[in-house]
């Protein structure tokens, strides 16, 4: 089995080039190479690479291989549509940069709580329904940064959905800010196809720390742990299509040999793996919640503590996890409300001094 995508994110520049230099002949190789050893997917994004993913498309592929070798996942930037007719304004755009006359998925882009109000208000999902009435998107859906809660809410609401794109990695199956493992539920049991995006968390799950890295190679030795991250999600049923942005021939080369799914035992192991990539850690905190009962201020402490974790070892993910923190504590019980009185930190066995980091993570949560 292989149910590789190519993300158009990550394409390589021309040595010594400047920012946009995109090394159009070797992108075309790759995509040659990608189609030949069986892939079919395809995708892009308004936004990616200040729009030469979208001219990449064109270049390398549309222009270059019969449409239906292919299918075409696009993403209205639906975060700048003021209106209704800015959708359309937008979608007319992707169009034309994509060198094509339809796309085969055609997805709001990275709806998280602002950004679905945004949608909601200016009608965006009618938008996407006429659009498949008229043939122009064959099936439709929108990739999510948020909640398992949120993500509920939407698809109860939008049964009309055929597919969600969502974050789907080992090390984020139960990571707070991220809940990949229960927004994957969540989407099964709505019915929907998973397409999945991120399986190797931006490459943090190429490179792992020595000791989660030997625990992997004990089990097999030929495979890379890059390898192992795109096994999992394409392992999970239920996913459609893994998408991975690839930036050279011979990954491409690797990450689409075949497979067969991982036994239990496997990911049982990823999990062990996962534990370990996590165990050097900002906060040791536990989760046990014992101090939680203290704090006069209701804070969860464990929740913003794990939040913190996240955000410190993933900097670059801060874009994500710092909206899912605000949702979270809008109701109240932010870090910041914490007024040092150190009721809590008697109360924990890992001797955290509670007060001096619950100051430390209000400063990066709430920046
Ligand atoms: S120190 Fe802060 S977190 Fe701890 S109990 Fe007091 S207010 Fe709550
Ligand atoms: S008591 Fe300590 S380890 Fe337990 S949740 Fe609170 S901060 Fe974390």
């Amino acid at each position: 089995m292989n149910k590789l995508g190519f993300g158009f994110l990550r394409l390589p520049l021309k040595e010594g080039g400047g920012t946009n230099d995109y090394d159009w002949a070797s992108i075309s190789e790759m995509v040659d190479a990608y189609l030949a050893l069986g892939g079919t997917v395809i995708d892009t994004c308004y936004t990616y690479l200040d729009g030469c993913s979208e001219e990449a498309v064109r270049r390398c592929v549309t222009a270059r291989h019969p449409r239906d070798r292919f299918a075409l996942v696009e993403k209205l930037p639906g975060y700048y549509c003021k209106s209704y007719a800015d959708c359309q304004r937008y979608f007319e755009e992707e169009l034309t940069r994509c060198g094509t006359d339809r796309f085969d998925v055609f997805m709001l882009h990275w709806l998280n709580p602002e950004n679905y109000a945004r949608a909601e208000q200016t009608d965006q999902f009618r938008f996407l329904r006429e659009k498949k009435a008229e043939g122009t998107a064959r099936r439709i859906g929108f990739s999510y940064h948020g909640s398992p809660e949120l993500l509920d809410t939407i698809l109860t609401r939008h049964p009309e959905v055929d597919t969600v794109l969502l974050q789907l990695n080992y090390l984020d199956w139960e990571a707070p800010g991220i809940e990949s493992g229960r927004c994957y539920e969540t989407a099964l049991r709505h019915g929907k196809s998973i397409f999945a995006m991120e399986p190797v968390k931006g490459g943090t799950l190429a490179v792992l720390p020595e000791e989660a890295r030997q625990l992997l190679c004990a089990a097999h030795p030929d495979w890379s742990p890059a390898a192992w991250a795109l096994r999992f999600v394409q392992s999970l049923s239920g996913v459609e299509t893994c998408l991975s942005g690839m930036n050279s021939l011979a990954q491409v080369k690797e990450n689409l040999q075949p497979f067969e799914p991982l036994t239990e035992a496997e990911h049982a192991l990823l999990f062990r793996a996962a534990a370990v990539i996590r165990g050097a850690t900002k906060v040791p905190c536990t989760g046990c919640a014992y101090c939680v009962p203290h704090c006069p201020q209701h804070i969860p402490v464990p929740e913003w503590f794990r939040l913190f974790n996240e955000v410190s070892r993933y900097p670059e993910e801060g874009w994500k996890i710092l909206p899912v923190y605000a949702e979270k504590s809008a109701a109240g019980g932010k870090a910041s409300a914490c007024i040092g009185c150190g009721a809590c930190a008697r109360h924990c066995p890992q001797g955290i001094d509670i007060p001096a980091v619950m100051k430390e993570a209000a400063s990066v949560l709430e920046r």
